[in-house]
């Protein structure tokens, strides 16, 4: 740890990468510890350029934006930033070099003082999570092994009811606040939509909404509903890469490979839709993984890469013909099946079908 202040109890998140998966469990965990989180804005244009000031051109998004929102958390006063080394989730189970680095590139990109919280968690090498969590708190010195399990406990709690909330189909937004608040929802009404499509994509790009342009919500304009890794348990997502002849490698692989492997073989949906980083390694891989099997399904799918420079226009304009072609399939199939009744336009689609 680079000790450059005293430790006060207040510790500086970054809203990206590990905060969309892991924000439940780090806020019922340090609440529990009576330390205060300050979390850093949700992400602009302004956040992400200044990331993309400190890196090399050839880093992926989501890490010039975690640079962003270090920085942002700076600019704040925040002097205790929390920056976890994410090495392994499983044995063998690796993040990808980047998530595993992070408090190396932070230090090496950001000339600024500041406190670094950094713990590891390595399962092949025998760092456990409990290891990770004890490392924290007695980062703030914190020795009580009952408090400090207790924390653990809490935050276990807030997880498991925001997974639970969204395994029953309430959205990230409402399912991160409610779980936050102590409250579990169950979703009440399914609007049936004339198309599904799945969403193999990580959580820091697909959740943040300034990242994905708002995907979810675009689609769901068109009358499309999206389902993504946050719908499928776990185990259902590794079963589904299993099934389909592929091994589990990467940390982040469930929540792509799992989750279009899950809705493919189900047969469950439309097509799949691929969000990545531009120049992601293990995106690459994933994304080719399903894109052999979609293909081999006959199940449509389309990648989208996003940088900092993509634009709003040409994105939405590849979903709106990706979404045009599903409804084109969909029509087909249903009218020689003698099914009618599907709406002529897919784009600017309001109404919902209860019969499709
Ligand atoms: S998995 Fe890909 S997008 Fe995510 S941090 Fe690593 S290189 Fe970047």
């Amino acid at each position: 740890m680079n000790r450059i202040m005293t430790v006060k109890k207040v510790i500086g998140i970054p809203r990206a990468i590990s905060y969309y998966g892991n924000y439940p469990f780090y806020y019922g965990y340090f609440n529990a510890l009576n330390i205060e989180i300050i979390l850093s804005d949700k992400t602009t244009t302004d956040i992400i350029n200044k990331g993309v000031e400190k890196v090399v051109s050839d880093t992926c998004l989501p890490i010039k934006v975690y640079v962003g929102h270090v920085l942002n958390l700076l600019e704040k006063g925040c002097d205790t930033i929390f920056v976890p080394s994410l090495q392994s989730s499983a044995f063998k189970i690796n993040n990808c070099s980047k998530i595993r680095g992070l408090p190396e590139i932070i230090r090496n990109v950001i000339n600024k003082s500041f406190i670094m919280i950094e713990p590891t968690i390595d399962i092949t090498e025998g760092i456990s999570f409990k290891d990770f969590c004890y490392d924290i708190a007695n980062e703030f010195e914190i020795y009580d092994e009952n408090v400090i399990n207790n924390a653990i406990k809490k935050g276990w709690e807030v997880y498991n009811n925001f997974n639970k909330m969204t395994n029953s189909g309430v959205n990230y937004e409402i399912a991160l606040k409610n779980a936050i608040d102590g409250n579990i929802i169950q979703k009440s009404i399914e609007v049936v939509k004339p198309l599904s499509v799945v969403i193999m994509a990580h959580g820091y790009n697909l959740f943040d909404e300034r990242i994905s342009m708002r995907l979810i919500k675009k689609l769901d304009k068109m009358g499309v509903k999206s389902y993504t890794a946050l719908d499928v348990k776990k185990e259902d997502a590794l079963n589904s890469i299993r099934e389909i002849g592929e091994i589990q490698y990467w940390a982040n692989e469930l929540d792509l490979t799992g989750t279009a492997a899950y809705y493919m073989l189900n047969n469950k949906v439309d097509g799949i839709i691929a969000l990545s980083a531009f120049g992601c390694g293990p995106d690459s891989l994933m994304v080719d993984e399903i894109q052999y099997h979609a293909k081999e399904k006959g199940m449509p799918m389309i990648h989208l890469t996003i940088d900092e420079h993509t634009g709003e226009a040409g994105f939405v304009t590849r979903i709106e013909a990706f979404v045009d072609m599903l409804m084109r399939k969909k029509r087909k199939a249903l009218e020689k099946n003698n099914i009618v009744e599907i709406p002529q336009k897919t784009v600017k689609l309001d109404r919902t079908l209860t019969t499709v």
